[in-house]
């Protein structure tokens, strides 16, 4: 019987899964290596050991209707993207209104998290900490690893040939701050993803020239989408979920391309993903476009060699004079305090896990990872949901109404290396959700609240919907879901 938990990490997940835990009756400890919750959210100028760090200006790209915790609205007066500021206050009141801090050990790390000799007949957990260098060992029925996958830097300085001759400065994104102190240098980025974009974006506004170095492009959205919707409005509903499963595979993705392509021709900005039709996540970038117009981004392939004060590209051209350059090439997932490495990542660094979420090959399901699929979704309703899938598995199978782990299960796996698995928000969503019972039903809801019924299948799967029936019910999602609208234009 699951009584006790330890919560690897205070972040978003971290966060959801104390919630979740309470909810059901369990008894949560989280533990927190920094002084404060949110996790990558909250900001300090310089980047901490062991935990993901952001540059000043970050915003979200996920608009507030889709990202909020599915019982926990955000303020109407909030702009619909938010600067990282706003965010991390949002999960301290979070944190404050369902009564988590007193389960939380702040400036305590999780040291180690190892099988308790009696594991395969109790499935516990020993769980080591450090506080103020006074070591403890604590026994727990169930872990839920909530520990972040934006932490470690992927540095491939190996793929780059001659980086060691290289004469002026390189560092990772995760290190980058501000513009500042690069007015006037002449800088290159590496990796067009959501960092790289928004990097090369904002130093265009100080050094002299950005080069942005893409090696298979990608595609780029506008948080502003079609009437000055947010896009993620817009394109994440059941309806379009719905075409992608019924349309023919090749007009599905012509018209994904169309959709794509309707504000500029990525063909000519040099951005043309390789995959044309590959469903990747997209880069969000409101400016970029506008600053590759203007020559002060300029989009350049793969790096081929460096030399010391040059660089030379795939496509032959050299660039002269480069004093910066930025790695904006991902993270590479670890669990340092997992003292076997091998319930998490298998030997040639794949992470494999039923749902994306439970170690397939565990004699006792009581070991949880949250928050590492990636879907296009955003991350707050996602962790909610798998907290509450992860719990149900760990409380065994009698609440469920069909059985979660099959035999073999089916492995999600995502790859050591920068690249996520990519899921379909809605679709993935779903799963989980009818898993627990408390997937919505269309056809109910047609016919007892067709007004609801509307909205929930043409409008925005908004995070309200995985609270709107079944256990853990929240008596406010009809309402925020029949509002979300109001909301938004405020
Ligand atoms: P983290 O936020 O990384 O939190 C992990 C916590 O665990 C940290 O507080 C850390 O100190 C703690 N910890 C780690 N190891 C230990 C240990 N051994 N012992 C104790 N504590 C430990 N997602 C969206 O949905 N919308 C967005 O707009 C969005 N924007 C993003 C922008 C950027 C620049 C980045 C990098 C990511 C963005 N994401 C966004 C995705 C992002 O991953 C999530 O928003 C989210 O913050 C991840 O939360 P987490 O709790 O899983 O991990």
């Amino acid at each position: 019987m699951v009584r006790r938990v330890a919560v690897v990490g205070a972040g978003v997940s971290g966060l959801a899964a104390t919630k979740c835990c309470l909810e059901e009756g369990l008894e949560p400890t989280c533990f927190e290596r920094s002084e404060d919750v949110g996790g990558l959210w909250y900001y300090t100028n310089k980047a901490e050991e062991g935990r993901a760090s952001i540059y000043r200006t970050v915003f979200t790209n996920s608009c507030k209707e889709m990202s909020c915790y599915p019982d926990f609205p955000f303020p109407d007066d909030h702009p619909n993207y938010m600067h990282n500021t706003r965010l991390q206050h949002y999960l301290c009141k979070y944190a404050e209104h369902f009564g988590l801090l007193q389960h939380i050990q702040f400036k305590t790390l999780v040291t180690k998290v190892r099988k308790h000799p009696n594991f395969s007949v109790t499935g516990q957990w020993e769980v080591v900490t450090q506080r103020d260098g006074k070591e403890e060992t604590a026994v727990f029925d169930a872990v839920m690893v909530c520990s972040g996958h934006q932490v470690y830097p992927n540095l491939p300085l190996a793929d780059f040939p001659g980086i060691e001759k290289f004469k002026g400065c390189y560092f990772h994104s995760r290190e980058y701050k501000e513009p500042e102190k690069f007015r006037g240098k002449k800088v290159l980025v590496i990796g067009l993803g959501n960092s790289g974009s928004d990097i090369a974006v904002e130093l265009s506004t100080m050094a002299s020239q950005v080069y942005l170095s893409t090696r298979s492009g990608s595609w780029v959205m506008s948080r502003v989408w079609d009437k000055g919707y947010p896009w993620d409005m817009l394109v994440i509903t059941r309806f379009q979920s719905w075409l992608g499963t019924v349309l023919p595979r090749a007009l599905s993705n012509w018209l994904y391309v169309r959709s794509m392509n309707r504000s500029f021709k990525h063909e000519n900005f040099g951005l043309m993903p390789l995959e044309r039709a590959s469903r990747k996540e997209p880069v969000f970038n409101d400016d970029l476009p506008g600053r590759i117009a203007c020559g002060v981004v300029v989009i350049k392939p793969n790096v081929k060699e460096f030399r010391e004060t040059s660089i030379l590209f795939q496509d032959g051209t050299v660039q002269d004079g480069v004093d910066l350059v930025v790695f904006a090439t991902g993270y590479i997932c670890s669990y340092p305090f997992m003292e076997d490495h091998s319930i998490i990542k298998s030997r040639d660094d794949e992470v494999t896990l039923y749902k994306g979420i439970i170690p397939p090959q565990l004699e006792k399901p009581t070991i949880a990872v949250i928050g590492l699929v990636q879907t296009l979704g955003a991350i707050m309703p996602t962790v909610d949901l798998q907290c509450r899938w992860a719990i149900k598995v760990f409380q065994g199978r009698k609440n469920l109404k069909q059985p979660l782990l099959s035999s073999p299960p089916p492995p999600c796996q995502r790859h050591g290396n920068s690249s996520m698995l990519q899921t379909d928000y809605v679709t993935y969503m779903d799963e989980l959700a009818s898993a627990i019972g408390v997937k919505p039903s269309m056809t109910k809801l047609l016919l007892t609240d067709p007004r609801l019924a509307l909205e929930v299948f043409f409008g925005p799967c908004t995070p309200y919907q995985f609270r709107l029936v079944g256990p853990g019910k929240w008596s406010g999602a009809r309402k925020a879901i029949l509002t979300q609208w109001d909301r938004t234009l405020r």
